[in-house]
């Protein structure tokens, strides 16, 4: 049978595109299926330097910079308390305990050529880096969904196709997910676990005009990611500058908090945010422009994230949890590491599922870093600022928190937060105890 493309690419949000854009420029025949027309709004507008090293190596860095999207220098923790935490013997800290910024200069990072990222939007973004895959030789098809992809023969697969009222069929060598949290190939092949500790639910809108100053820890840091405590369990609200008068805002909580609410997503929104009313005061003063948006059920993982013609990146691979704002970073480099197997195993002119394994190791460590990372932060998150506040572990944070997790087995302060958190849950009259909150999700961990 002809084959009409090397690789078909479902999904043409960031993991795709990046995909696509490598896979292009190392000589492939790639398509892009796209099932929605760009631009088209998306969740996830916040971005961490670890995608620095990416929008450089596929050459799209030019446009990004070219779009004026805002500059993120760092990222801010405000508090809902106003009383003093024991401090249990960590340094330097702060009246306020559960307030902590850090600006992304303070750490190197590999790859990474400037003191900045970016807070973006992302029909903008989505936009800017398809295009790019399409200059860089992709065919990129948007307004196509990919319904079906067969697996059955194993010398290639064929993925079904509707455009317009017609199904059309293209024969490739392989297929990268890259569906976003539609899961195509998880859902098909049944690969999909729901996070056994996870259950979240964000309602997220734009808002014209919010004083951003009124929130932030110091004027020059108005433009930074502002994660709001609320003094609600397991809820907070994000801040991202989206341009210099439109700001994002979101409520992150847990499902059963919504529906224990029995009331509406705009009461919920209102009546969450009123738990700070400073928060309440500066959003009834802005102009919200957009409706309500509510995310669902979003954590979970796959038994799989690669097997023979096939692997899964970005949200398609893994989602947890946007604290701290991830996704659009794991999208890029899990498209990176994923690449560079591909581009192996097309010399080799062999897609067994064991030419992904370096994607699969390095893909597995990253998450699993990412995994603890924020299932301590749910657990105690006055572990987390104390941390960012202390000198002996604040370096090790920020790399956590510039995204650098690839290459480490365990990074030093996700051993030392765990040490520290046996302790605190170990014993009921530890200072902290009364901090813990309910999510457990260290022993219930899935394994990827
Ligand atoms: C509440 C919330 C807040 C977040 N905040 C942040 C943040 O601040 N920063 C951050 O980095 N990340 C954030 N994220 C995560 C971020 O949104 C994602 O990780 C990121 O968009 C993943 O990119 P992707 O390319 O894997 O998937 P997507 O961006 O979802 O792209 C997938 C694309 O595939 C297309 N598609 C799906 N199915 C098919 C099909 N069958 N055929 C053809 N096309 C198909 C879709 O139309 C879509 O365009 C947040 C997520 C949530 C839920």
């Amino acid at each position: 049978m002809a084959i009409n493309f090397d690789v078909a690419i479902i999904g043409g949000g960031p993991a795709g595109s990046t995909a696509a854009a490598y896979l292009a420029e190392a000589g492939m025949s790639v398509a892009v299926f796209e099932s929605e027309l760009f631009p088209r709004p998306h969740v996830g507008e916040s971005l961490v330097p670890a995608t620095t090293p990416v929008l450089l190596e596929i050459g799209v860095m030019p446009e990004i910079e070219a779009a004026g999207f805002p500059k993120k220098f760092g990222a801010a923790w405000t508090s809902a308390e106003r009383r003093d935490i024991p401090h249990n013997g960590f340094t330097n800290l702060q009246h306020e305990f559960r307030a902590a910024d850090v600006r992304f200069d303070e750490c190197d990072q590999p790859g990474v050529d400037r003191d900045h990222t970016f807070h973006v939007d992302r029909s903008k973004f989505d936009l800017i880096l398809l295009k790019n895959a399409e200059r860089l030789g992709a065919k990129v098809f948007t307004g196509v969904r990919v319904q079906k992809v067969d697996f059955d023969d194993p010398e290639h697969v064929v993925v079904t196709t509707a455009m317009g009222s017609k199904q059309v069929d293209f024969t490739v060598r392989m297929v990268v997910d890259a569906s976003g949290r539609q899961t195509k190939i998880g859902n098909q092949l049944k690969l999909k676990v729901s996070d056994p500790v996870f259950k979240q639910y964000a309602l997220h809108t734009w808002f014209e005009g919010l004083d951003r100053a009124a929130l932030a820890v110091s004027p020059e840091k108005t433009d930074y990611i502002f994660v709001h405590f609320l003094p609600v369990r397991d809820t907070w609200v994000w801040q991202i500058p989206i341009t210099d008068t439109i700001t994002s805002i979101g409520v992150v909580t847990q499902k059963q908090q919504f529906t224990d609410a029995h009331t509406d997503q705009d009461q919920f929104f209102w009546d969450t945010v009123g738990s700070r009313p400073d928060l309440f005061d500066a959003l009834k003063q802005a102009r919200q422009v957009r409706p309500l948006k509510p995310e669902g059920d979003y954590s979970y993982s796959m038994t799989q994230v690669c097997g023979d013609r096939f692997v899964l990146i970005g949200d398609a691979a893994r989602f947890v949890d946007p604290i701290f704002s991830t996704g659009v970073s794991v999208a890029l480099n899990s498209a990176r590491i994923a690449c560079a197997d591909i581009i192996k195993a097309f010399e080799a002119g062999d897609f067994a599922k064991e030419r992904f394994a370096t994607f699969e190791a390095k893909l597995r460590r990253g998450v699993k870093n990412w995994y603890e990372f924020i299932s301590i932060y749910y657990r105690l998150n006055i572990l987390f600022t104390a941390f960012v506040q202390d000198s002996r572990y604040r370096i090790d944070v920020l790399k956590l928190l510039q995204g650098s997790v690839y290459d480490e087995d365990e990074p030093a302060a996700l051993k030392a937060m765990r040490e520290v958190l046996e302790v605190v849950e170990n014993d009921p009259e530890h200072l902290w105890h009364p901090y813990l909150g309910t999510l457990r999700a260290m022993s219930a961990a899935p394994s990827f």
